[in-house]
């Protein structure tokens, strides 16, 4: 409000626009605000004295509430003149930085929902392309020639699953025709702009249905298609479960406030093709520890040409994959060397998940919860199990022990 106010009283349009206004009508809360204005970037940082500029090509400009940022952004425009020199060969938006009108602003915009304006002035909503009644009737229309806006940018699609699912609203017939035969497209996107997207679509609240929308529309295979085909060779087997318990818990946490970390959460997508691999390789003669670091560096090194996991995200996820292999030894000093792992708590809730899927033995499960309600001394042994007093020593063990980093 203040940064519309002032923007008004220095004698220049300024709107809330995008996401803003169509929570607050939706009576959500919104993300955050984005507001824009006739006055250039330069005119707006000279209205505001916690005001940056950021941006080379496009300038916006950032004016700053003590940690609060409301993004103001001059209306743009689309224009026809600048098409040939401003796209790739197969129709993407390189270029997108000219002044227009506001409603020229508007039909840039990609879902008429996302394109209505709040105008402070008469407290009135401005409405160019029908966004009102399309927000009420749980629609997202895709605006102008859905194919060429899907080809201008094809994270457009991305973001029709995403409303879909966060907002439950039905894709129209138009928007939807494009977005089930143009996925390919989502190839010829940034690894690193997908990522983030993948964060908003699985960590935001509706991971189950984004998730289930992304395999509606066969855009799940573009961002993970490893997964995908392990998914479609068990269909309802344990990878969908997996799947979806681990989106439905993290739901549940984001929804109570509690930290969810992105590590977990590749880990569980990408657990189906990573144990494949795995298994094959020790069909091949590897020992389990050996194969799953081989198939974890594999399907990693596949993946991020799809989706660029930081690597403060894809180290811990590996160690959650390795650790699985080392849940099996139950005897001796073993438990509470692993339990002293940095990454045990991690591991061990991925290898209850596992479980409850059905991947994981249950015994072996129930055995590392008793250990871990028992402050991690695990149980005395059986009669029958033979308990090694001192730790065992194979031929030149501490030698190869010291050799072996990752042990
Ligand atoms: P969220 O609540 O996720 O922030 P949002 O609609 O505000 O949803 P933003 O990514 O913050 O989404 O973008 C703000 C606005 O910018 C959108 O509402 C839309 O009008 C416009 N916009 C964003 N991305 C695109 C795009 N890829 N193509 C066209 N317009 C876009
Ligand atoms: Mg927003």
């Amino acid at each position: 409000m203040k940064v519309l106010y002032h923007l008004k009283d220095a004698g220049y349009d300024a709107y809330l626009v995008g996401g803003g206004v169509r929570d607050l009508l939706l009576g959500r809360e919104p993300k955050d605000f984005d507001v824009v204005t006739n006055a250039t970037p330069e005119q707006v940082k000279a209205t505001f004295r916690n005001c940056r500029l950021i941006g080379r090509r496009f300038r916006l400009a950032h004016v700053y509430f003590g940690r609060e940022i409301i993004e103001v952004a001059t209306f743009r425009a689309n224009r026809p003149a600048d098409r040939d020199l401003a796209h790739t060969d197969k129709g993407m938006i390189l270029r997108d930085n000219v002044y227009g009108t506001i409603k020229e602003d508007a039909l840039r915009r990609d879902f008429t929902i996302n394109a209505l304006y709040y105008d402070i002035r008469d407290f009135s909503v401005v409405d160019y392309a029908g966004g009102m009644q399309d927000l009420q009737e749980g629609v997202l229309y895709l605006m102008g020639d859905p194919e060429i806006r899907c080809r201008e940018d094809p994270v457009r699609m991305l973001r029709a699953a995403r409303f879909a699912a966060r907002l439950g609203f039905r894709l129209h017939p138009d928007t939807e025709a494009p977005i089930t035969t143009l996925g390919g497209l989502l190839a010829d996107v940034s690894p690193a702009r997908l990522f983030e997207e993948v964060l908003k679509l699985f960590m935001a609240g509706y991971g189950v249905a984004s998730f289930e929308r992304l395999r509606q529309y066969g855009l799940f295979a573009q961002l993970f298609p490893d997964t995908e085909a392990a998914l479609v060779t068990e269909e309802g087997g344990f990878p969908h479960t997996m799947v979806l318990q681990a989106l439905k818990d993290t739901d549940e946490r984001v929804r109570e406030g509690r930290p969810v970390t992105p590590a977990f959460l590749f880990a569980v997508l990408l657990w189906a093709p990573v144990r494949l691999r795995a298994r094959a390789l020790e069909a091949n003669g590897l020992a389990p520890y050996t194969a799953l670091q081989m198939a974890a560096g594999d399907l990693v090194e596949r993946q991020l040409t799809r989706v660029a996991i930081p690597r403060r995200f894809s180290m811990p996820m590996r160690e959650i994959w390795v650790l699985q292999s080392r849940f099996r030894h139950t005897k001796g000093k073993r438990p509470q060397r692993l339990a002293a792992h940095p990454r045990f708590r991690a591991a061990y809730d991925f290898l209850l998940l596992r479980a409850r899927a059905g991947e994981a033995d249950p015994v072996l499960a129930e055995w590392w919860i008793r250990f871990q309600e028992d402050g991690g001394v695990p149980s005395p042994p059986s009669a029958d199990e033979e308990r090694p007093t001192r730790p065992r020593r194979r031929r030149g063990g501490r030698r190869r022990r010291k050799a072996a980093p990752a042990e």
